[in-house]
């Protein structure tokens, strides 16, 4: 996500920072992942209609007894413990009024046997599915859901706003296994609380024939009947799924190796800029980090609190960022994370910095790659470095104590501001760090194996410097780790 409009409010230098792969290459379906077949309904009325099966696979060495699925929309809901959003950007958010949202099961049952949901977790957002049978490592089950959604009139990635629906987290996804249990951590307004794998998708989604689609995956088929359109789409190793309607939409669309890049627009002024910096971002960190392995990508202007947001093959790029330098920064940064947390996953609760900081420095990357866009790199983390130095001081003068530690979960963090400038301002520090100890071509060696040995997976710290120490052959540990606990001391540059 980019935080870029709060971070106006904060100290000014920052604003910057907040504000195809071949044809042999292209994803085909895999046999070992979970499928999902989603059939919705979108009603006039902001609500969903949804059947969905779950062909589950347990991908852990466990035998499982239960499975859990995060049911997102929930957190929205009248009576939910904590807010979706800070007070801060409350107003914002929801600009008509309080607004709230649901998700309701109505039916669900194992291998067709009907059984009652159990709704727990909390903040009664996860659904606890218990098994009959155990289900082995490697053994697959079919799990079917039906149920409601009911969107919120609220500008964020999950709500609709004036200008377009935003269907975002709004289906039950399973939860991760690891250490013994499901990771289930709640909805959280800090940051993007998500945590998935890689899953196959296929989607049917009927809608009023005057909305436009952008959505993650391939459209596969579109028929309109009745004023009523039929899309089926597909998406294969995704890590999410996620959708943007509107009657608004126009689209420019370009291609970069085997990706169709299509920009989504109905307020901007200089769409060929932003189809051009979505080109070359998509082109610069195929180069950099490795390459982007969908056919599609969609980058789409929505109504959203924050500057924007990142889902597999699809990124909301907010229409309330005005400032057109800033607009193409937030595409850009929307883009790298298609690399960091879309096909290298890591859980973004608990390590919120390792997408955030490697994405911003991604965008540090690509502004040297890139020239034309006329961004002084040195002078950027020069006042990277200065404000996260002013945040030190004036946490320390306010609080008499600040907490520089990155490892916490989203929910750890005293506020927002705590949040982005450790997660972003701190962990792209972190990777400038490494990138001038170990040079250039060093570090992009770094990049290429962390991708390289992460894809499709689930990354940690731990395995961040794995990759980092296997190219460099000296102890790295050390260093990422005092930058991680607090110890490192950084310095104001004059
Ligand atoms: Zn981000």
């Amino acid at each position: 996500m980019k935080f870029k409009k709060y971070l106006i409010l904060l100290i000014l230098p920052l604003i910057f920072i907040f504000s195809g792969c071949k044809n042999n290459s292209v994803i085909t379906a895999s046999k070992n992942l979970s499928t999902y077949t989603i059939d919705i309904v979108y009603n006039d009325d902001h609500t969903l209609t949804c059947s969905q099966t779950v062909d589950y696979r347990n991908n852990t060495d466990t035998s499982l007894e239960n499975i859990m699925f995060h049911l997102y929309p929930r957190s929205f809901r009248q009576g939910a413990k904590s807010s979706v959003i800070s007070s801060l950007n409350y107003n914002k958010c929801y600009y008509n009024g309080v607004s709230f949202g649901d998700l309701q099961i109505t039916k669900l049952s194992i291998n067709n046997n009907e059984v009652e949901p159990e709704i727990t977790g909390n903040d009664e957002d996860i659904v606890n599915v218990k098994l009959e049978k155990n289900l082995n490592p490697n053994e697959k089950l079919s799990i079917y859901f039906e149920y409601t959604v009911t969107i919120p009139n609220i500008n964020h990635r999950f709500g609709y706003g004036d200008d377009t629906i935003n269907l975002a987290n709004f289906y039950p996804i399973a939860c991760i296994y690891e250490d013994g249990e499901f990771v289930i951590d709640s909805y959280h307004y800090n940051g993007d609380p998500f945590y998935s794998e890689v899953a196959n998708y296929n989607v049917n989604l009927k809608v009023p024939s005057n909305l436009v689609l952008a959505t993650t995956g391939n459209i596969k088929n579109k028929n309109t009947d009745n004023n009523i359109t039929t899309y089926n789409i597909n998406a294969l190793t995704v890590r999410d799924f996620a959708m943007i309607l509107s009657d608004k939409f126009s689209i420019v669309s370009d291609k970069v190796g085997n990706t169709t890049v299509n920009y989504y627009y109905y307020n901007n002024q200089y769409p060929n800029e932003a189809i051009k910096a979505s080109i070359d971002a998509v082109s610069t960190f195929n180069r950099l980090f490795g390459e982007y392995p969908y056919e599609t990508l969609s980058v789409v202007e929505s109504d959203f609190v924050h500057g924007g947001m990142e889902y597999p093959n699809l990124v909301l790029i907010s229409d309330m960022v005005d400032v057109q330098s800033d607009y193409i920064n937030v595409i850009i940064h929307e883009i790298a994370h298609q690399w960091w947390y879309g096909i290298v996953g890591n859980d973004e609760y608990k390590y919120g910095w390792l997408d955030e900081g490697l994405t911003e420095y991604s965008t540090i990357l690509f502004y040297n790659e890139n020239p034309e866009y006329n961004v002084n790199t040195s002078e950027l983390i020069k006042n990277t470095t200065n404000s996260y130095v002013t945040f030190v001081e004036i946490y320390t003068k306010v609080f008499n104590t600040v907490d520089t530690s990155m490892n916490r979960k989203l929910n750890e963090y005293n506020n927002e501001s705590e949040y982005v400038y450790i997660a972003y301002v701190k962990g792209m520090l972190l990777f400038d760090n490494l990138h001038e100890l170990l040079g250039h071509k060093k570090f992009i060696k770094c990049l290429q194996v962390y991708f390289e040995d992460n894809k499709f997976k689930i990354s940690t710290p731990n395995k961040l410097v794995n990759a980092f120490e296997k190219v460099a052959k000296c102890n790295l540990r050390d260093i990422i780790e005092s930058w991680i606990n607090g110890k490192v001391q950084i310095l104001e540059i004059k």
